[in-house]
């Protein structure tokens, strides 16, 4: 007989999409069960139900704390923990101040497998349980990040990032190396256990037509892989790729033209998008990733989260860390709410919630097995105490309702708001 595993706590599930339903597509249980068993879930409703239903499983009672599916961070740069919050640059200079010089040590497994193994650590104590990385030009920072994930047990996505111009030597593969990396890479990594592949252009700028061909070429040999990039940053960033592409229609169109489009495309930032590059992106069933907090660390620009939502974009949720300045998708969701206040939008606490599990999960075409409280679904989770500091609990107690007690501590909680979190089921926190 297998062993039963019943949760108990507040629950939140989504039976649809709150941005297109309503708030009222979320469902709360004050005093909800989720049953677990092989780690999977198989049942959810009451606390009282699920007890009587299975009364040989082994309870663990979470309170007044509340139980959701684990975090999904849609785009990150693992390494580029060790020089997250590096001050006072935009994009390009923070590229080549910042970035290349720390991403030039990954070619030493024993660095990468350090700072994978840091990454996950402050991923986990943070509630996420699925990440989505660009890497380094190495196929070793590649291995060092597949092999934690993998020995905790992770749902994990990543890719070796590919540049073969605009950067320094060191840091500069091929068309042909690019091609042949990522090919081995996907045949070394990809469907092993929970982890998934990314064909990985970090960006047009530092890509030759050549080399975003091959990986275009790559994708339609693996179509099951995602591909992962950046689009339409920063003003600078697109006048650049205009000079390097004076043929592209834009510059979604210097991923098209290499057939990196599709389902399974993932466009990190997607801030100054035009008409064209809109209807392009929703047409062809790409996903579009936020990073609030990078977006206004490095100065990037505000997302038009309602009108791509209304026209119906496929958009997930993200830190982007290091251009990004947390590793908490709470500080994430708060920056999310307040770069749509500036754009005359307040998100509800559903949305935001929504858009770091389910949202996420769909843009990574992973909804069927992640991101949603249902039976059927892996058992990746996390508890939420909601008076996880004096400030927070204050604001809680005068709560009339779910989304009064859980809004406090989307825009003041961090690491210490995570009581739990549960990979397939097993508690990390143990
Ligand atoms: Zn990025």
């Amino acid at each position: 007989m297998t062993q039963k595993t019943l949760l108990i706590g507040q629950t939140l599930a989504f039976t649809g999409d709150p941005f297109h339903d309503g708030i009222e597509t979320a469902r709360h249980d004050a005093r909800g069960g989720i049953l677990i068993e092989n780690g999977m879930i198989t049942a959810t409703g009451t606390a009282d139900d699920l007890r009587r239903a299975h009364p040989e499983a082994q309870i663990t009672d979470y309170g007044n704390s509340l139980i959701l599916p684990g975090f999904i961070d849609a785009h990150a740069h693992y390494p580029q923990t060790a020089m997250i919050a590096s001050w006072g640059k935009r994009l390009i200079d923070w590229l080549n101040r910042y970035t290349f010089p720390e991403e030039m040590k990954f070619g030493d497994p024993v660095y990468a497998s350090a700072i994978a193994k840091t990454y996950f650590d402050l991923t986990l104590a943070n509630g996420t349980t699925t990440t989505t990385s660009f890497t380094t030009i190495h196929p070793a920072s590649v291995d060092a990040y597949f092999a934690e994930a993998k020995s905790r047990g992770l749902r994990a996505i990543a890719g070796k990032t590919c540049m073969d111009r605009n950067a320094p030597a060191d840091l500069t593969d091929t068309a042909q190396s690019a091609y042949d990396d990522s090919k081995a890479l996907v045949g070394k990594w990809h469907g092993q256990d929970r982890l998934i592949y990314a064909i990985t252009p970090r960006f047009s700028p530092t890509s030759t037509r050549e080399q975003l061909a091959a990986l275009g070429a790559l994708w339609a040999e693996h179509p099951d892989c995602l591909m992962q990039t950046h689009l339409s940053e920063q003003t600078e960033e697109i006048a650049w790729v205009r000079d390097l592409f004076p043929e592209a229609r834009d510059y979604l169109d210097t991923y098209e033209a290499a057939g990196l489009i599709g389902p399974g495309a993932l466009f990190g930032h997607a801030i100054h998008l035009t008409d064209r590059e809109r209807a392009r992106l929703k047409e062809s069933g790409a996903s579009l990733v936020h990073c609030p907090t990078s977006n206004t660390f490095i100065g990037s620009g505000l997302f038009d989260m309602d009108g791509l939502m209304a026209e119906g974009q496929t958009i997930g949720l993200a830190t982007d860390t290091g251009g990004g300045s947390s590793f908490s998708m709470l500080r994430t969701m708060a920056s999310a709410y307040e770069v749509a206040q500036l754009r005359g939008r307040a998100l509800h606490p559903a949305e935001l919630l929504w858009l770091a599990t389910t949202g996420s999960a769909r843009a990574l075409r992973l909804d069927t097995k992640i991101g949603h409280l249902s039976p059927g679904y892996e058992a990746d989770l996390v508890v939420l105490d909601l008076a996880s500091t004096p400030a927070i609990a204050q604001r809680a107690a005068r709560a009339d309702t779910l989304w009064e007690a859980v809004f406090p501590t989307i825009m003041m909680g961090d690491d210490r708001a995570i009581r739990d979190v549960r990979i397939m089921g097993q508690s990390m926190t143990k």
